[in-house]
């Protein structure tokens, strides 16, 4: 059966290739804005970032992504281009008429620089992914990982043949991302883009599986940007029927490019960039569960006394609209509350006990300045007895039990253990 679909999918790539092809042949520049499929997804809207603003997205990673709504998604390829996988990719999205965006390897626009080209002149969006694709950029000395940055750049610049063509947008290879990489790219302007959600589409895994777990993590998460690559046949073969499951399932594609001087950014509250914003309104519908209790009976509480005048409602009044009309709920014998309690009434009481006024009565004597403070070890003030002893003229010692060895001057009990 899976090999029947997969034919299947290979024939209409087949097609859609011989159509996207003609079509290149005529128009090339105009075909990014035409679709010709009435029945495609096609791209609901673009939305146009300045990478400044949030340096770091994705929430595979990071706190932020991209501002999409619900049910938006955005299509990202990684690791091309690869012609022969590349193009069929391509194609499939052409047929849909769909937009995504290409982090490319700068050694693969060194070696197929009209891989790169196509990619522009189809209205996709172009970012890069590093020169070698090196799995281990985070353990990388700094300098080595900016010059893989820079080096992707270059050469995906040079395929280009225009810098304006390329957007400052990076992928990590593997993800493996590292702060000191992450503020180096920001500082060159350009946003580091982690993703909402993978395929697995790099495993060895089916086509079919490829599509249900772009689909079901989707499902899960609402929205967001989906990771895949074209450069894998099982993408190649998944694709179509992910992109048709979107269509089916209401969801919406949305591509993604860059603020320039001539290009504005689409204006964006900051709580846009969560993925799951909290709602203004959220406290408002959990606050309105009044419970609906039933009063049989309501004590009325002492008030000041109302004229007539007074436009106030009592209390039995303010009630009512709580109260179920009669018959729809079986009411208590007693009213659950307010609840009158008796409390016993407590013995007059003329006054409270105080100590004899004798004991406040001490005679004074004379007493010479203290000579020493010494505060107790460490050990009696854990026991919470923080106390001072003090010794006088007459070199009285007073002493707390346990507090000082007899013969230990004040300063040596006092020094640290
Ligand atoms: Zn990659």
């Amino acid at each position: 059966m899976e090999v029947m679909t997969t034919g299947r999918q290979a024939r209409r790539v087949q097609q859609i290739g011989l159509l996207t092809g003609l079509a290149l042949l005529s128009a090339a520049p105009a075909f990014a804005e035409t679709c010709s499929n009435p029945d495609a997804l096609g791209t609901s809207r673009t939305i146009v970032v300045d990478p400044r603003d949030y340096p770091r997205i994705g929430t595979m990673q990071y706190a932020k992504t991209l501002p999409l709504r619900d049910k938006e998604v955005v299509l990202t390829f990684d690791d091309g281009p690869i012609p022969k996988y590349s193009n069929q990719i391509l194609d499939i999205l052409a047929a849909e008429c769909v937009k995504a965006t290409f982090f490319v390897v700068g050694r693969m626009a060194k070696e197929f620089p009209e891989g790169v080209r196509k990619l522009v002149r189809l209205g996709h969006t172009v970012g890069t992914h590093s020169e070698n694709h090196p799995l281990g950029m985070n353990r990388m000395p700094i300098e080595q990982a900016q010059k893989e940055i820079d080096d992707g750049i270059a050469h995906t610049e040079a395929a280009l043949g225009d810098p304006a063509l390329l957007s400052p947008f990076f992928r990590v290879p593997g993800l493996r991302r590292a702060g000191a990489m992450e503020d180096y790219l920001a500082s060159r302007g350009i946003q580091t883009w982690s993703a909402d959600f993978p395929a697995d589409d790099w495993r060895h895994v089916s086509p079919q599986t490829v599509h249900d777990l772009a689909l079901s993590r989707l499902k899960a998460k609402g929205k967001g940007i989906l990771l895949l690559h074209d450069i894998q046949p099982r993408t190649v073969a998944a694709l179509p029927g992910i992109l048709r499951d979107l269509k089916a399932g209401g969801y919406r594609i949305v591509h993604v490019e860059a603020a320039t001087a001539n290009k504005p950014k689409t204006p964006t509250a900051p709580q846009d960039w969560d993925l799951h914003p909290v709602s203004e309104t959220v406290a408002i519908t959990h606050w309105h569960k009044v419970p609906r209790f039933a009063f049989a009976r309501i004590d009325m509480l002492p008030v000041p006394e109302i004229t007539p005048s007074d436009q106030v409602l009592s209390l039995t009044e303010t009630f009512d609209h709580l109260r179920r009309p009669r018959g729809t709920t079986p009411r208590p014998e007693q009213a659950p509350w307010p609840r009158v309690a008796r409390i016993p009434a407590m013995p007059a009481i003329d006054a409270l006990p105080v100590p004899a006024q004798s004991l406040f009565d001490i005679a004074e004597r004379h007493q010479k300045p203290i000579k020493a403070l010494v505060r107790l070890p460490h050990h009696a003030e854990n026991d919470g007895i923080a106390r001072l002893i003090s010794r006088d003229a007459n070199s009285e010692r007073r002493t707390i039990p346990g507090a000082i060895p007899p013969g230990l001057s004040p300063t040596a009990a006092a020094a640290p253990r």
